[in-house]
Order: C-alpha cells, then sequence, then structure tokens
C-alpha cells in the first residue's frame, strides 16, 4: 500500500511516497509559513497553506495515484480527538485550524494530521523497532514526541512532550508560546542564534555559527555549550518522569549534536537521579531526516 507523508517545518516541507518503509519518491518544497502567518491575516494564511500543500502532494499524487492515505506532521498543538491545529508557537494566528478536511475532498483519501515532532517519534520506532523511545527535534524550535509500547502518546489536549515549551530558565528569553524562559529558546536553531548575538551583537545561523565553534571561536563554543547544557537540563527531568531507554535526537541542530553532545552529557548525568544514571541511551537519528514524513504516512495507514 503505498501512501503519502509530509513534514512541515520553519522554512520548507518535504513530501514523501512510502511502499510500507521504503521511501519511492520525495520532495522538498521552500514556503516560509511563519512568515505568512505573521505578515497575513489568519484566514489568508490558512487557505494559502491549504493551497501550499494541496500544489506539492497533486505532484506526488499524479507520480503515484495508488496512493491511498497522507499524513501531515504539522508544528503545533494538535487536538487529538478532531486533529485540528489548535495554535502553534511558531505560525502565529492559526487556530483551530482544519488542514485535514479539505485536503481528504481534493484528494479522496484519508488525511491525518499529527504534531511532527510525534509523527517523528513514530517513524523512529518504525524503523528501530525500539517499543518506547523519546524523540527530540532539534529545529527552528523543540520539539518532542513519545512513543509508549509502540504506540505515540497524544496526550489529553495533544501537547503532551512539548518539552520546548519547558521553562529552563525563569524569567529568561520570551517564547513564541507566551511564556518566558522556555527550552527552545535556547536549544534550538534559533537558540543558538540568540546566544550568539547576546555575546557578539550579530545575528548569525547556526550553521555559522557552528563553522565558527569548530575554528574554535569561544562566543560560538559557549553558545553550543549552553544549548546543549540546556537540553540536558530538560531531558534529565524528563526521563525521571518518562522512564524510557532510548532517546533519539534529531532535526537540523542534530547535524551540530557534536557540539552540543559534551555540555549535554554533563548536565544529563549531573541532574539524572543516580538508579538512571548510564542507563539512557542517547543517540542521533540515522533516518536521514525522514522519520517524520514516514512516520506520518504510517500513521495515515493505520486509518485503513
Ligand atoms: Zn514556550
Amino acid at each position: 500500500m503505498l501512501t503519502a507523508g509530509m513534514d512541515v517545518g520553519g522554512t520548507n516541507f518535504r513530501v514523501g511516497v512510502f511502499d510500507g518503509c521504503d521511501i519511492v519518491w520525495e520532495k522538498r518544497f521552500e514556503a516560509d509559513f511563519s512568515r505568512l502567518c505573521s505578515t497575513r491575516s489568519a484566514l489568508e494564511a490558512e487557505s494559502a497553506i491549504v493551497a501550499t500543500m494541496a500544489s506539492a502532494l497533486s505532484e506526488a499524487c499524479h507520480e503515484y495515484p495508488e496512493i491511498r492515505a497522507i499524513g501531515i506532521g504539522f508544528p503545533g498543538f494538535i487536538d487529538p480527538e478532531t486533529m485540528r491545529v489548535a495554535s502553534s508557537p511558531n505560525l502565529p494566528g492559526l487556530v483551530d485550524v482544519d488542514f485535514a478536511k479539505p485536503l481528504s475532498s481534493r484528494f479522496h483519501v484519508p488525511v491525518i494530521v499529527e504534531n511532527d515532532a510525534l509523527s517523528a517519534a513514530y517513524g523512529e520506532q518504525v524503523f528501530s523497532e525500539w517499543k518506547s523511545l523519546i524523540y527530540v527535534g532539534l529545529g527552528t524550535g523543540v520539539g518532542g514526541g513519545l512513543i509508549l509500547e509502540k504506540k505515540p502518546y497524544q496526550g489529553s489536549h495533544g501537547v503532551a512532550m512539548e518539552i520546548g515549551h519547558i521553562i529552563v530558565e525563569p524569567g529568561g528569553r520570551k517564547c513564541g508560546c507566551g511564556n518566558s524562559g522556555c527550552l527552545e529558546r535556547y536549544a534550538s536553531a534559533s537558540g543558538v542564534t540568540l546566544s550568539y548575538h547576546e555575546r557578539e551583537g550579530k545575528t548569525l545561523s547556526s550553521k555559522e555559527i557552528a563553522i565558527l565553534a569548530q575554528k574554535g571561536d569561544a562566543s560560538a563554543l559557549q553558545s553550543f555549550d549552553l544549548a546543549g547544557s540546556m537540553l540536558g537540563f530538560a531531558l534529565s527531568h524528563i526521563l525521571k518522569v518518562v522512564d524510557v531507554t532510548d532517546v533519539v535526537i534529531g532535526g537540523g541542530l542534530s547535524e551540530s549534536w557534536g557540539l552540543l553532545e559534551k555540555s549535554f552529557g554533563k548536565r544529563l548525568e549531573s541532574d539524572l537521579i543516580p538508579v538512571l544514571r548510564g542507563k539512557c541511551v542517547v543517540r542521533v537519528s540515522d533516518s536521514k531526516d525522514k522519520a517524520g514524513m514516514l512516520g506520518a504516512a504510517r500513521l495515515a495507514g493505520n486509518q485503513i
């Protein structure tokens, strides 16, 4: 059975067509939905996002008309009952949006919408066959997904594992969720950019800062150290609540894991309770960033 999965990110999204776990078609589309939502009315942004998604999915469905279900991994709080996007800290203005219905009407197949990080977590589980795992997506923000006994855990309100909004620095940097000091203001690509800006007064991308860090630039190294330490702090507490062995790190910033790893490991080990020290296996995803698409596609396929 062929299924399609979409992974929506901050500045682009990708669509994959899967035959089981095997990807048979993949394409990346540039689309800055964050900017769209900041510059247009909510209604305009909503219809523009639907039109952009539909256009991309048309390409996939044209190539593979036998696609039977479509899954969308979307960065936001998804109501587990209705699959509507309740809101999205990184896409301001979107409130209670139904993306599934217009796309399902257009393509005449079941369409599901799930949180992007939970979709990626499910994709990692399908790839790995681990029964339970935590997925941490380090992208523009920080997302989290929990799989318990092979099942995605959404929580009663669809916000389980919104780890990017754990407050790691009370009164700290303002966050799109409305609070201050959230993890994703420190341990994401944008968090690293902010840390470097605080030190040097210059706005560089996390990739540019990573290059400087590799050359030994002190401010760049400190920006990554802070990101790793904050992530270790948050994860040490998450693991005390949700005692699983496997943690998978994905997302664009995971490419710079070598720069985060040391401060992360040090903080994680010091803040874990002794009984858990040395027992959690943290690894960088080897799915080549396809887990989000695969997870969304498989969740959609499960509906049939
Ligand atoms: Zn927040």
